[in-house]
């Protein structure tokens, strides 16, 4: 009957000690207890580099418990994470809340309460002494008392369903060790490498020592009166109380490097220590990246890791420390992947992040609760690798959904099984029917659906699966598994299996389930982990990165259920030990001084001194304190701006290639010039050409291929200026051809009841991309705008001799509605269009509005829905290629044989609205235009024959496929193609 204490500051040959009283009984069979698995695999090599071993298990605390368990005869079925999650869920809904009830329904209340009762059990509390704790103490508010419920109730879910979680099964099998002591027999037992107890742990080593009769070593690492241990002095004090031997062992320098060994022994003995020596020469041993944002930090510690590797320090020599390595875990994947480190670091991601996981979630989301899915889960679902052959499918009805914008999962449901390469989604259904059959129906088809969407990439193939598939792989392994522990959860309560298999809670829980994305530790690779995954073990050099103010330390996290007052309260009134968060500084101390102890030959600190926006960052303090105990620290910088590295400290040969592209001169696209013979060969095939588009190709050849030819379409629904146009250009149709004319200002209330007629009428077209309410607004407006232009054209033409007589006359259309093509042919034939041959031009074209007076001549409208109004008075048509009206006027003449008396812009929203253009000056047209506007007969067939010239001209260099862009009209509307015509930049 012994417990040994072993103590020292780190490197003070303790692990000898207890790796000696381990080897020294190997014939007794001893147990060696270390804090990870991964100290495990450590020591059980370490132990047996000299040969094979006789006797002897090297095991977590959690492995050692069950060898307890099985030699004391306890046995019982622990909850697995996501049923344990259940229970905590079940009891929280059952503990009837008040004064917790606002807070009590969110994920992160359920984490809490599940750390929580976790930690209650490490200190062994039962919910008796809690319940009796809270209710001696005077005052106790109601969130204590349901604290106390909820705990309560957890016990009693975990008693129901007959089984323990893995804290309470580590206590009864400790109980029931000391129920059957002489079971344990002579087995000596090690503790090692523990920065630290739990209650449970100590409580195992109190019962091993002092009931059991066991001989245990427990080595600590603490050194009396040091700054770096204050947070282990009641650890130390509570097992100096029971150890029967304390070995206080001192420091030694002997495990250090040669090169590293004064500056790394001097930072061991002075870290924290306000007399320490401030001399020592850090040479190479001791050194500080800095770096502007984390990305620059990463790159700068990968690229120093390959400087390493490269001079020969093995990749398992090296330990990059990261606080919360969760937190930069991507980041460091894809730059150590990119800079081809072979690294191992225990990547988790939730089961939602990773593809298959998303899709599946998606899937069950739409299928199990329809009224929260949005059109993004479908979307989601269908771009699931694999679920697709033609991803197209899903990016067409994206722009469906997008386009009328659908706001609900079941519309777009809809949509996907009308459109053509659409086909009905039976999984839903399947899904929703096996709800219906029960949780446990439920669960088998959530597992089905997820087996087919992981093989779906894969069917037909036999191939090596590649990293992101392999994630998918995990992602269906952990799924798969979950679900099982979840079924047996039902099976275990199944009158309550559909309350604790509630879909939304239990749809959360999956998507939050772990999937493990890690390299498993293999020779050759740098570690990458957390403080306390590397304080049991020793590296050539030792990485800390995010030295970061609230980062390391990490700042003090409030204890959402009993704060560090109520702990006190508790402890004093009913004699609890819950333990105090108040020394979370120390703590950090403890594990800075533990990380920074870990190097033989190399300690360098990563901090940032900007973050990714480039405000300035504030370095971790402990900085500071290592900077003390130096005479200087050499510093490497990488700036948040260097986006390579220079020639030559680039790291990789990517980096390189990257710099140099840098340094070398600019190469600019040249400007696009012509279409290719075969585009060209397919615009001559176009017979007929619209005015419009004349006119556009005139303002920019290169937009208006894009726009005219390309086509491209709208991601979004139409901006609402372009949809409100269309609407009012739409209802001012039908208006005009419900109304009698001349219109008089003093008919205007009763044409106002058309107008609200036909914005009646057409109500559905003004969707206009938003809701109800929105429509009605739009409504209104459209409305307004159309009558506040009839009651400008009533005021603007009383008097005049001009009445409608064509609404939408339509002209090459090629239909026998239409009138047929304008014919133009070039006055000019031969080069004057640019080399190509002189042919006729055929154009077509819809005219919005045509007038006549009594003598039958024309007046010709064009309705200009926008907001901007560009320059329509017919002194600038020739000068800006304005040629769509001229051109319908000819139209009018030549189709009609009608006279042109003038064509006008008309503007239908907007400040002013005169209308602007040409208009004969011997007819009767009012004022509808000002009198700068106003030409001759003979002016006006000038323009008509100069537009005529100018269109036959446009066309034949349209034919030729001439793109030369025209940036000096980019402004005109804003482009959004610069990157196709490459002139912008120029
Ligand atoms: S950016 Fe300017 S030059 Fe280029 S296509 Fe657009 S309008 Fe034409």
């Amino acid at each position: 009957m012994s417990l040994k204490l072993v103590i020292g500051p780190a490197n003070a040959a303790k692990a000898g000690t207890a790796l000696g009283a381990f080897r020294a009984r190997l014939r007794h069979d001893p147990w060696l207890v270390v804090p990870t698995a991964a100290d495990v695999a450590h020591y059980e090599r370490e132990l047996t580099q000299d040969g094979p071993r006789r006797g002897g298990r090297v095991a977590t605390f959690s492995g050692f418990v069950r060898e307890v368990a099985q030699r004391a005869g306890y046995a019982a079925r622990v909850v697995a994470p996501l049923q344990r999650e259940r229970v905590v869920a079940e009891a929280i809904a059952s503990a009837r809340l008040q004064a917790l009830a606002p807070i009590a329904g969110t994920r992160g209340f359920l984490h809490a309460a599940g750390a929580f009762t976790a930690e209650l059990e490490r200190t062994l509390l039962t919910p008796q002494r809690l319940t009796a704790a809270v209710r001696a103490l005077p005052d106790a508010p109601p969130t204590l008392h349901e604290v106390a419920a909820i705990y309560d109730r957890y016990a009693r879910g975990l008693e129901r369903l007959g089984r323990v979680d893995a804290e309470l099964f580590a206590w009864r099998a400790l109980d029931a060790l000391r129920a059957r002591k002489e079971v344990w027999g002579d087995t000596p037992v090690v503790f090692y490498g523990f920065d630290d107890f739990t209650t449970l742990e100590r409580d195992a080593i109190e019962t091993l020592s002092r009931v059991v009769g066991a001989e245990v070593t427990v080595s600590l690492t603490y050194e009396p009166g040091r700054a770096a241990f204050a947070g282990r002095a009641r650890t130390f004090a509570e097992l100096s109380q029971i150890a029967t031997e304390v070995q206080e062992l001192p420091a030694l320098d002997d495990w250090y490097d040669e090169a590293g060994r004064a500056p790394l022994h001097a930072l061991e003995r002075g870290l924290f220590e306000p007399a320490a020596a401030r001399d020592a020469e850090a040479g190479d041993a001791v050194r500080l990246l800095v770096a502007g944002g984390e990305r620059a930090e990463i790159e700068l510690v990968a690229a120093t890791v390959l400087e390493l590797l490269g001079d020969g320090v093995p990749g398992e020599e090296i330990a990059v420390v990261l606080r919360t390595p969760a937190r930069s875990a991507s980041l460091v994947e894809q730059v150590f992947g990119a800079y081809a480190i072979p690294h191992t670091l225990d990547w988790r991601v939730p089961l939602a992040h990773t593809a298959l996981g998303r899709g599946l979630l998606a899937l069950a989301r739409c299928a199990l609760l329809p009224a929260d899915a949005r059109p993004a889960d479908l979307l989601a679902y269908l771009r699931t690798p694999g679920r697709l052959q033609r991803l197209e499918l899903a990016d067409r009805l994206e722009l469906t959904v997008r386009r009328r914008a659908l706001l609900s999962m079941e519309e777009a449901r809809r949509a996907w099984e009308e459109a053509r390469g659409g086909w009905p989604l039976r999984e839903l259904d399947r899904l929703r029917g096996a709800a219906a059959d029960g949780p446990a129906a439920l669960l088998g088809a959530l597992a089905r659906e997820a087996r087919t969407l992981f093989v779906a990439p894969h069917r037909g193939q036999a191939r090596v699966l590649d990293a992101a598939e392999e994630a998918d792989a995990r992602a269906l392994s952990a799924l798969l598994r979950a679900l099982e522990e979840l079924g047996e959860l039902a099976a275990a309560e199944p009158r309550r299996a559909a309350e604790l298999l509630e879909p939304e809670a239990l749809l959360a829980a999956l998507g939050e389930l772990e999937v493990s994305l890690g390299a498993t530790a293999r020779e050759g690779a740098v570690l990458v982990a957390d403080p306390l995954a590397i304080r049991a073990r020793r590296f050539d050099t030792v990485i800390v990165c995010g030295l970061q103010e609230g980062e390391f330390p990490r700042p003090a996290h409030p204890e959402p259920f009993l704060s560090d007052d109520v702990r006190r309260e508790l402890n004093a009134v009913a004699g609890l030990r819950l333990p105090l968060r108040e020394d979370a500084l120390a703590d950090e101390r403890y594990l800075f001084y533990a990380t920074a102890s870990r190097p033989r030959r190399r300690l360098i600190l990563s901090c940032r001194d900007a973050d990714e926006d480039g405000n300035p960052a504030l370095p971790s303090f402990f900085v500071d304190d290592v900077r003390a105990l130096l005479r200087e620290l050499p510093e490497r910088h990488r700036p948040l701006s260097a986006v390579t590295w220079p020639l030559d400290a680039a790291p990789t040969d990517a980096e390189r290639e990257r710099a140099e592209a840098l340094a070398a001169p600019r190469e600019l696209p040249h400007p696009i010039g012509s279409l290719s013979e075969a585009a060209t060969a397919l615009l001559r095939q176009r017979e007929v050409l619209s005015a419009g588009a004349l006119e556009r190709y005139a303002r920019c050849p290169v937009r208006w291929f894009v726009e005219s030819e390309l086509q491209p379409e709208r991601f979004e629904p139409d901006p609402e200026a372009m949809a409100r146009g269309s609407c009012i250009h739409s209802v001012l149709e039908r208006t005009l051809a419900r109304v009698s004319w001349p219109i008089a200002v003093a008919e205007l209330p009763a044409i106002e009841q058309v107008v609200r007629e036909v914005v009646a009428e057409e109500a559905s077209a003004f969707t206009l991309g938003r809701g109800a309410a929105a429509q009605a607004a739009a409504a209104h407006e459209i409305a307004a705008d159309v009558l506040r232009l009839l009651a400008h054209e009533a005021e603007a033409e009383a008097g005049g001799a001009f009445r409608p007589a064509e609404l939408e006359l339509r002209f090459g259309m090629g239909d026998e509605s239409a009138l047929p093509a304008l014919e133009l042919t070039s006055a000019e034939p031969g080069d004057a269009a640019g080399g190509a041959p002189a042919e006729p031009l055929r154009l077509r074209g819809v005219i919005d509005r045509v007038d006549l007076d009594g003598a039958g001549r024309a007046l010709v409208r064009d309705y200009k829905s926008g907001r901007r109004q560009p320059s329509w008075p017919v002194a600038k048509w020739a000068s800006e290629d304005q040629l769509q009206v001229a051109l319908y006027m000819v139209a009018v003449r030549e189709l009609m044989g009608r006279q042109p008396a003038g064509g006008v812009y008309q503007p239908l929203r907007g400040e002013d609205l005169r209308a602007r253009g040409v208009v004969r000056d011997d007819v009767n047209a009012g004022d509808l235009v000002v009198d700068t506007d106003r030409r001759s007969q003979e002016e006006l067939e000038q323009e008509l024959s100069a537009a005529s010239e100018r269109a036959c001209q446009l066309a034949a260099q349209l034919r030729a496929g001439k793109l030369a862009p025209s940036p000096d009209t980019c402004g005109f509307g804003g482009c959004a193609y610069p990157g196709i015509c490459r002139v912008v930049d120029q």
